[in-house]
């Protein structure tokens, strides 16, 4: 499925369990595991991992999102460890993130995941007030969340990201504010804050009217501003950093570079073919084939122009021919002009960005584009 011999320098794995399954959770998990119904899901992990490692060069970035990989034990980390360790190089300034619920980590599996080269975390807060976390059936509590993040950087893991949410339902401006402060308090790196989005299929879709939009710009507006005080700017839709403290990961597939998916559900990208295991853990434990998604290449430099300006940064029209081979210009030069005249892009001699109105809209814009 790899086109010629372009190598993959990006690695995601899907860890597909959970606790219990949130109201307003559209990835694919599960809920309730133990070690005997993860073994089979850990061996054709390893399995997967090893003939994936074929595909690729040293890694950039290493991302294992899920699901929750703190539900994982020690020895489970281990072993897929060794299984990395043992097929893939990592790259000098590699990035290796491990996505993690607060109640489920612990200072020991913090201390294994160091010992593997895990130099990044990534914790689900969502919202420190119980109410509001219970709105959105956000099960556990945040009572050692100080505990964990001092572990966290006794292990020498300095990045360390906050996910946050906000358009709660009954949700109070001052009640995202303290939320913004009280993930400010643990001095994170990067903060990832996401509107709520009640989506198709998910329990809270179905207990509750569509949000009412009224809000979002001051909840939009005050993120940005709070955030600011603190040297975390917005570079992405819901991704805000402290300078030089962007995800990697995440760069690397707004910007159309490729990455290997392995576990259930999980997608991978060659660079021109895009792929994804099912989302079944009994399909994917068959080995069913991964559902493709082919699309013309013109249309596919389309999509990735699109996702680029997702990013604050944008294109520079000489990474954008790097990447897909097509020139900007030539590909959807009309429909970014259009897009300059509704003041959602500014374009310059060498590319272009998004204005800011064009982040908040980034729907339109993807529109006119694809
Ligand atoms: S913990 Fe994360 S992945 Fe698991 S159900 Fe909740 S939102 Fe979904």
């Amino acid at each position: 499925m790899i086109i010629d011999n372009c190598l993959i320098s990006s690695l995601y794995i899907h860890v597909p369990y959970c606790r219990a399954k949130c109201d307003y959770c559209a990835f694919y998990s599960v809920p309730g595991s133990c070690i005997e119904t993860r073994r089979p899901y850990i061996a054709r992990l390893t399995e997967e991992l090893t003939s994936g490692a074929t595909q690729c060069a040293p890694l950039e970035s290493i991302f294992v999102g899920g699901g929750t990989p703190s539900l994982l034990s020690i020895d489970e980390w281990h072993k897929l460890g060794d299984a990395i360790h043992s097929h893939y190089q990592l790259s000098s300034g590699y990035e290796w993130t491990m996505e993690a619920n607060p109640e489920s980590l612990t200072p020991e599996l913090v201390e294994c995941w160091a010992s593997l080269g895990v130099n990044r975390i990534s914790l689900g807060i969502q919202a420190f007030q119980p109410e509001l976390r219970s709105i959105i059936g956000r099960r556990g509590d945040l009572d050692r969340l100080r505990e964990i993040i001092t572990a966290i950087r006794q292990n020498g893991i300095r990045r360390l990201n906050l996910d946050l949410i906000f358009n709660i339902p009954g949700q109070t401006l001052a009640q995202w504010h303290d939320t913004l402060m009280q993930a400010l308090s643990y001095a994170p790196t990067h903060i990832s804050a996401y509107a709520l989005t009640l989506e198709e299929g998910t329990r809270l879709a179905k207990k509750l009217p569509p949000l009412d939009d009224e809000d979002f710009l001051a909840f939009w507006n005050e993120t940005d501003k709070l955030l600011a005080t603190a040297n975390i700017h917005r570079y992405e839709i819901s991704n805000f950093s402290l300078p030089g403290e962007q995800c990697k990961h995440n760069n690397v597939i707004w910007h159309g570079g490729t990455y290997l998916g392995c576990g259930p559900a999980a997608a991978s990208f060659d660079g021109s073919l895009r792929w994804t295991n099912l989302p079944s853990i009994d399909q994917w434990l068959a080995h069913q084939p991964p559902e493709k998604d082919l699309l013309p290449p013109d249309e596919r430099a389309a999509e990735i122009l699109a996702l680029g300006f997702r990013t604050l940064a944008g294109w520079e029209w000489n990474e954008f021919t790097v990447v897909t081979g097509f020139d900007a210009l030539a590909l959807r030069g009309t429909a970014l002009k259009k897009l300059e005249n509704m003041g959602l892009v500014r374009l310059t001699d060498h590319g272009a960005t998004p204005t800011p109105k064009g982040v908040l809209f980034n729907d339109n814009l993807a529109m006119e584009l694809i």
